[in-house]
């Protein structure tokens, strides 16, 4: 529904694009999400749960609540998880709903580190250039001045937030991965696919190594890959966060760059931007000039778990000795309905113990940016993870989102524990070497 034919429930939805009445209404108050809501558990109050959360959005919609600072504190304690939809027998669209309420917010500048969101989505997302200008400072930091800052007995006088934020932050690759390969790689053998990979923001400066192994097992799959340069941030981090109008032309730029690689798939693997690709159709429906397009990249979109399944991937065939469990990231068992996947192809590899983690699907508490800005809510939601990943004895934890990878690896570490933190596509490609090295 556009803005110009609002109904009563849209009252005061007037700068952003807003959920349709059907949406708004379809919630039945069963409450059968309740006991999957993470900050629902943690405060056990009503209008934390998603069932609250919506009936808040209704009444702010239909200009009965305006945007007080309990609302604004409600929309970002919400982990936009979407556990909720997941079991929703309605049909729920939660994460539209609250993406609509965070837009409304964010339109109001009223929400607290507004000017500095707007900077970084704005200033820094939109251009590969400044992000790895930062990201080069940010590398330089973390191998001289933090060790220097941290022997020197300077960490105990700076503020606790400022090191949390740095220990929280993942190190920054050595190569950035688009410095690292041509445009256009071909397998040794005669191609059978052609891909488009994305190589993302964060990934291509922060897991480098991730983009590698996920190049290399497309390679062995008989993929010729194609990861344009001029490909920008997908927008995701800017669309959970409120800033639409970011987030569009970032979906404008990726779709014109890859709608005309004529390719078979773009495939991605991080669970996020996987995610928020498959919505390109959702988010330009109302685009005449780019409706077509999104739809035609949403179809082309797939996670590579997925991918690799779709085409029957090559097996590894010498073992390798491991025990691992799995993590469910949100985006990818929520929002993308990917679970079997990952669990088919980690259990694929010879030589592998596979134990199901308990509560698997439960928010680790990294949700793109929650653990930065509510660092105490999101501790809280990470040690229940932390818990049931110990419990396994697994070696290895695995996980296909570099956010989830982080956060669990930070709680890991702060629970003394040498577990590594792994994504699957880095345990294929250690087993494929592994087959490689027994084959000589
Ligand atoms: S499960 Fe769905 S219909 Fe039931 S209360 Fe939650 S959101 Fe509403
Ligand atoms: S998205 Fe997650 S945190 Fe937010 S209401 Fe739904 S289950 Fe709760």
């Amino acid at each position: 529904m556009s803005s110009d034919t609002k109904s009563p429930l849209h009252h005061s939805f007037a700068q952003v694009e807003i959920p349709d009445d059907d949406i708004l209404t379809q919630c039945m108050h069963c409450g059968l999400c309740l006991p999957v809501c993470p900050t629902y558990s943690l405060v056990g109050i009503e209008r934390s749960s998603p069932r609250g959360r919506i009936r808040l959005i209704k009444e702010n919609a239909a200009g009965r609540l305006s945007l007080t600072e309990t609302f604004i504190d409600e929309m970002y304690f919400c982990l936009d998880c979407q556990a909720c939809a997941t079991v929703c027998p309605a049909g729920v669209n939660y994460g539209q709903l609250v993406e609509a309420a965070r837009a409304q917010i964010y339109e109001s500048k009223k929400e607290s580190g507004f000017w500095l969101k707007k900077f970084f989505f704005r200033q820094v997302f939109t251009s590969f250039k400044r992000l790895k200008f930062l990201a080069r400072l940010l590398r330089l930091y973390q191998k001289w001045f933090e060790p220097f800052l941290k022997r020197i007995g300077l960490f105990r006088i700076i503020p606790e937030r400022l090191v949390r934020m740095q220990e929280l932050a993942p190190r920054i690759s050595d190569h950035f991965f688009d410095e690292t390969i041509s445009e256009k790689t071909l397998p040794t053998e005669q191609p059978k696919y052609r891909v488009g990979m994305l190589s993302g923001c964060l990934m291509n400066v922060m897991f480098a190594d991730i983009n590698r192994d996920t190049l290399e097992v497309l390679l062995h799959n008989y993929c010729e890959i194609i990861t344009p340069r001029e490909q920008v941030c997908c927008g995701s981090l800017a669309a959970h966060n409120g800033d639409f109008e970011i987030a569009k032309k970032l979906a404008r730029q990726n779709i014109d760059i890859f709608f005309r690689l004529n390719l078979d798939a773009i495939v991605i693997n991080s669970a996020g931007c996987s995610a928020f690709m498959k919505e390109y159709a959702q988010l330009l429906h109302g685009d005449e000039k780019y409706r077509e397009k999104a739809a035609r990249i949403t179809g082309l979109t797939r996670d590579v778990h997925e991918f690799l399944m779709e085409i029957d991937f090559k097996k590894p065939v010498s073992p390798f000795q491991s025990k691992v469990t799995y993590h469910d990231a949100c985006h990818l068992v929520h929002t993308q309905k990917i679970s079997a996947a990952p669990r088919d192809l980690i259990k694929s590899i010879p030589g592998v113990e596979y134990v199901e983690l308990d509560e698997a699907s439960w928010c680790c508490g990294s949700a793109g940016i929650y653990n930065l800005i509510r660092y105490n809510d999101s501790m809280k939601i990470l040690d229940r993870k932390v818990k049931n990943i110990l419990q396994t004895g697994a070696d290895i934890l695995l996980t296909g989102n570099p956010g989830c990878m982080g956060q669990i690896a930070y709680g890991l570490k702060k629970a003394n524990s040498p577990m590594q933190v792994m994504h699957p596509i880095t345990l294929l490609n250690l087993a494929y070497k592994n087959s490689v090295r027994n084959d000589q």
